[in-house]
């Protein structure tokens, strides 16, 4: 079942890694299969995946996996618990984790974002943002917004396919960028 899941892993770790949306060992993604989530390894290069940095673990307990997943799974779990979809996508965006130290809630200036991503909320404003924290909030937020920022931390994208996640989380940080080059032109 890993072999028929990588290559979406694989394109959506390289596609992020190539367009600066992760350093080299940062963020984590996941795909439900019934009551198994498959997530990346603890500290794996999302940028160069193979079949072993992927770890099939409960959605509700923990078994001998678990230990190996990455250090956020606890966030990942409460997605797949509240809501329907089947894809998370967990990445840091320089522009947006920017916007997210300044402003809770983040509104897109342009076409594309308003149209998918009208109001971006921030969760846990103000506060010092850490592994796997926030895992009730972000979901809660995720049933009602395609995805949300972690105070100067990063996005968390929900969708169906890894690749809608994916494309949710460029928009985002394509509208960041435009607001930042906004706020730094008016400046
Ligand atoms: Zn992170």
């Amino acid at each position: 079942m890993i072999s028929d899941l990588l290559p979406h892993f694989q394109s959506v770790g390289s596609n992020l890694y190539s367009r600066n949306m992760l350093s080299m060992h940062g963020g984590n993604l996941s795909m439900k299969s019934g009551d198994k989530v498959c997530i990346t390894r603890s500290g794996s290069k999302l940028g160069y995946l193979s079949a072993s940095d992927l770890i099939l673990t409960g959605i509700n307990s923990d078994d001998e996996n678990t230990q190996l997943a990455s250090s956020e799974l606890a966030i990942h779990r409460a997605i797949y618990q509240k809501t329907p979809f089947a894809a998370v996508v967990h990445a840091h965006p320089i522009h947006a984790t920017v916007m997210s130290g300044l402003m809770e809630k983040i509104v897109p200036l342009d076409e594309g974002g308003l149209l998918f991503i009208p109001e971006v909320p921030v969760v846990g404003f103000n506060v010092k943002p850490g592994p796997g924290k926030f895992a009730q909030e972000i979901s809660d937020t995720l049933m009602q917004h395609a995805v949300v920022v972690v105070y100067r931390h990063g996005s968390f994208a929900r969708g169906m396919t890894l690749e809608e996640a994916f494309v949710i989380t460029e928009l985002l940080e394509i509208s960041c960028q435009m607001l930042y080059l906004e706020k730094t032109i008016k400046n």
